[in-house]
C-alpha cells in the first residue's frame, strides 16, 4: 500500500521587513522601555503602577474558596475530629492518604493512630475535604511545603493537625457551600460531604432557616 502523503499547510511567508528582524526588535525594546518608565515615575511619585507582590515580604490574602494542602480540624481540646472512618482515603484520586485506625476508651470510639497524606503527590483537589462526614479534613490556605526529600513530603498526624480557629474561614466556606443544596438529588454526585452535613444539622433548622425568608 502506498504510503498516505500529508502536505502541511505553512504561514504566509514573512515579509521582507519582518525578514529583517530589527524592526521588530526595536518595537519589543519600545514597548518594555515604555513599561519600565512609567512603572519607574510609579514608583517615585509613590504610586506603583503594577501589581507584582514583594513575595514572601508581602502576601496575599487568598480567598476562602482558595485550596492549598489539606489539614487535619483539632477539636478545643486538641484532638483531632477525625474518626478513622477512611472516606477520604477512598475518595482520594492519587491515593496519597494512609490512615491506621484504632479504638479509643472515650464516647467517640475510634481515632487515627496513623493518617498520613502525602503531599509530593496531593494535588490539592479537595475531595478529601468534600467526602469527610465530621469536617475533619480541610483544605488550608498553606502552599509553602518544600523541602529536600520525598520523604520529606509524607506528613503525619502531629504536623497536620491545626487548631479549629486557625480555619474557621474555611470551614464557613464550606459549610456555605456544602448547605447550597436543598436535596442530595440536587447535589453533584460527588458532594457526599454536603449531604452528610446536612443530615448532621439538628433537626428543624432547616425549617427555621427557610421561615426566615
Ligand atoms: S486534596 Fe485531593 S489529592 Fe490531596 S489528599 Fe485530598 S483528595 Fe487526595
Ligand atoms: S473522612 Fe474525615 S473522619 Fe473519615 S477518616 Fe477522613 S478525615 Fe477522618
Amino acid at each position: 500500500m502506498a504510503a498516505r502523503v500529508v502536505k502541511v499547510k505553512r504561514g504566509p511567508e514573512l515579509t521582507l521587513w519582518e525578514r529583517l528582524y530589527i524592526p521588530e526588535i526595536i518595537r519589543g525594546l519600545a514597548v518594555t522601555s515604555r513599561h519600565f518608565f512609567s512603572n519607574l515615575w510609579g514608583f517615585i511619585i509613590g504610586k506603583p503602577r503594577v501589581a507584582t507582590v514583594q513575595y514572601p515580604e508581602q502576601r496575599l490574602e487568598h480567598p476562602a474558596a482558595f485550596r492549598g494542602m489539606p489539614v487535619l480540624v483539632a477539636r478545643e481540646d486538641g484532638s483531632e475530629r477525625c474518626v478513622a472512618c477512611g472516606m477520604c482515603e477512598v475518595a482520594c484520586p492519587p491515593r496519597c492518604i494512609t490512615i491506621v485506625p484504632e479504638e479509643t476508651e472515650g464516647t467517640i470510639e475510634r481515632r487515627p493512630k496513623i493518617f498520613d497524606i502525602d503531599l509530593s503527590r496531593c494535588m490539592f483537589c479537595g475531595l478529601c475535604e468534600e467526602a469527610c462526614p465530621e469536617e475533619a479534613i480541610v483544605m488550608s490556605a498553606d502552599f509553602e511545603i518544600a523541602c529536600e526529600t520525598r520523604e520529606g513530603l509524607i506528613w503525619g498526624k502531629e504536623q497536620l493537625l491545626k487548631p479549629p480557629e486557625q480555619l474557621r474561614r474555611r470551614i464557613n466556606y464550606i459549610r456555605d457551600e456544602f448547605n447550597k443544596y436543598d436535596s442530595a438529588k440536587d447535589a453533584p454526585t460527588n458532594v457526599i460531604g454536603a449531604t452528610n452535613a446536612r443530615l448532621a444539622k439538628p433537626a428543624g433548622e432547616d425549617q427555621r432557616r427557610a421561615g426566615s425568608h
